[in-house]
């Protein structure tokens, strides 16, 4: 499954990529004027010109009133065109399933979840079988454009065959996604990871600026990173970049699903803090940690533990902060071996659990804090304001990236005349 990047660059992929250069920036950075891309990109302000009439003849985007803060002339600016145009967004996470009809500016123009059981991948295929109902029929309804279907997964992807190697957290190996959603949706399938989604989501719609070298770690069920180095996402060569998660921590810890013990995902994660707070319960080291689960029927919940937390219980104290020192130790690690401009950190913890991100970034500072290494104390580490939305979002980029590929494509078959000048961005962020 060895993947080798292709890096010459043809006139026909040049064509291609400086439509999808100067869509891209509109996209994150709107509303824009032709003498802005221009700067922005490198193309000169002829094959700037040139290329955004081609995308407003394409309604990919559309004039968006004038340049408010220029004096003089104020020159035209542009941003995206949603018009009827929506993808099916999937987000597949451990405890629930969501789906989205979503358009090119992020808008969910309808939403629906359901919960799944842990473990229970098959009933996660029976889910998307159903839904197929909810969301054609919502599109047709508000007369939407089905552009595509993109899944983000929680696991390890074969994105050529779009086929899930392994999902922990789903319990699935080798399960055929998008042959199976082919058979079910007429229109292209995107399968990608749940942490490419995030950094996607980031990238085209947080508010990080332009920085090009970011790392979003997924803290959830599980722990997982997306890397984008050079505004691409890095895959590594089967795939398996960014598996924060399984990087043994403590050889005597916990045995963990992928086989070793210790994991960082079976002694950081929000799973792990319940398992470990359900053990002290069950043991009676902490009566309130016990009433709690036994108020719930028998099992804690991440917000319980949280709760007992902030009101000082020491087993519960206990357990969070030795969490967050792991997965404290852990961005440190990110941050040593990437240097990134910026580090996110969402998922699950951000929506459930502030206690302990702010715990966790207590730990981080405090690390860097004892640091005599040049640029430490300038480490831009944040919460995605996105939180599991993002997800959703960042997947809707890979089926509308796919859907404008197409149609730039059509574009250049009908438009033979080249475009030099300008840099190329070979790779596009997405699945
Ligand atoms: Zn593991």
């Amino acid at each position: 499954m060895s993947r080798r990047r292709k890096r010459g660059h043809n006139s026909e992929s040049t064509y291609i990529d400086n439509r999808f250069l100067v869509l891209d920036m509109i996209r994150r950075f709107a509303p824009l004027s032709k003498s802005d891309i221009a700067a922005m990109t490198g193309l000169t302000s002829m094959t700037a010109g040139n290329i955004i009439n081609e995308l407003c003849e394409l309604s990919l985007i559309a004039g968006a009133g004038v340049q408010k803060s220029k004096a003089g002339r104020k020159p035209q600016v542009y941003a995206a065109s949603p018009g009827s145009r929506v993808c099916v967004s999937v987000d597949l996470s451990s405890d629930d399933i969501t789906l989205g009809l979503v358009d090119v500016l992020g808008n969910l123009r309808a939403l629906n979840s359901f919960e799944v059981r842990k473990g229970d991948g098959t009933r996660v295929l029976h889910l998307i079988n159903s839904l197929n109902d909810f969301c054609v029929q919502e599109a047709a309804d508000k007369q939407l454009e089905l552009v595509g279907v993109a899944v983000a997964v929680p696991g390890i992807i074969d994105s050529e065959s779009g086929t899930v190697l392994r999902s922990v957290p789903l319990d699935w190996r080798d399960v055929p996604l998008r042959t199976v959603l082919e058979q079910i949706f007429p229109v292209p399938i995107c399968i990608g990871k749940e942490t490419h989604a995030s950094i996607a989501g980031e990238y085209y719609f947080g508010t990080w600026g332009d920085a090009e070298d970011i790392l979003f770690v997924n803290v959830g069920a599980g722990i997982g990173v997306g890397v984008m180095i050079g505004n691409r996402i890095h895959r590594g060569s089967s795939e398996m970049a960014g598996e924060l998660g399984h990087v043994v921590v403590d050889p005597s810890g916990p045995q963990c699903n992928c086989g070793n013990r210790g994991c960082l995902e079976k002694l950081a994660s929000l799973r792990s803090i319940v398992d470990r707070a359900s053990e002290a319960a069950a043991d009676g080291e902490s009566l309130l940690l016990a009433e709690m689960a036994e108020n719930r029927g028998g099992s804690l919940a991440i917000a319980d533990v949280f709760s007992a937390f902030e009101e000082e219980d020491p087993v519960a104290v206990r357990i969070v902060q030795e969490a967050a020192g792991y997965l404290a130790r852990g961005l440190i690690m990110l941050k040593r071996l990437f240097d990134p401009e910026i580090m996110i950190v969402g998922g699950n913890a951000i929506e459930d659990g502030k206690p302990y991100c702010d715990t966790v970034l207590r730990y981080f500072r405090e690390y860097l804090a004892n640091s005599n290494l040049p640029s430490d104390h300038d480490t831009a580490i944040t919460f995605s304001k996105l939180g599991n939305k993002g997800r959703l979002l960042g997947a809707s980029t890979w089926a509308f990236n796919r859907f404008f590929a197409s149609l730039l494509a059509q574009s250049q078959a009908k438009n033979v005349k080249d475009t030099p000048g300008g840099q190329c961005s070979a790779d596009h962020i997405g699945s």
